[in-house]
């Protein structure tokens, strides 16, 4: 799985720290932090290192990596002190899903309950 990085990609720049960012944890693949405008008391981004804009963009050869993103998301639940209580996992993926940014990210939230369905 060759994938280069994307030189102006914000989310490619706060993995290099290029960008300041109130990081939670990183690992060798992949980086959590703060999301910078939460829609709930917890609001982590959970993003590969590796670029892909999309999921529609992850590449064969990057199933574990996505396994690896979603075990940090459940993590970073754990860190911010919501597993028990609870939280959603999400994947934006494309126009109608709202997805703003072109670097695939998981979002978790939690902290308040949240509705079903989203909007
Ligand atoms: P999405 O709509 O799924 O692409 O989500 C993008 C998320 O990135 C939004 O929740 C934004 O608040 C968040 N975001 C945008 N810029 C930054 C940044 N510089 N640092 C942290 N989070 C950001
Ligand atoms: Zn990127």
């Amino acid at each position: 799985m060759t994938v280069p990085q994307d030189a102006g990609c914000l989310f490619c720049r706060i993995a290099r720290r290029e960008l300041p960012a109130k990081i939670l944890f990183e690992t060798a693949e992949l980086v959590a932090f703060e999301d910078i405008r939460p829609k709930a008391p917890v609001h982590v981004l959970v993003i590969p290192k590796l670029h892909f804009a999309s999921l529609n963009d992850a590449p064969d050869g990057s199933e574990r990596l996505i396994g690896e993103l979603l075990h940090a998301a459940r993590r970073a639940a754990r860190e911010k002190g919501v597993a028990a209580t609870g939280y959603r996992v999400v994947l934006n993926t494309g126009r109608d899903s709202g997805q703003e940014v072109p670097h695939l990210h998981f979002h978790v939230i939690g902290g308040r309950p949240l509705s079903w369905p989203p909007g």
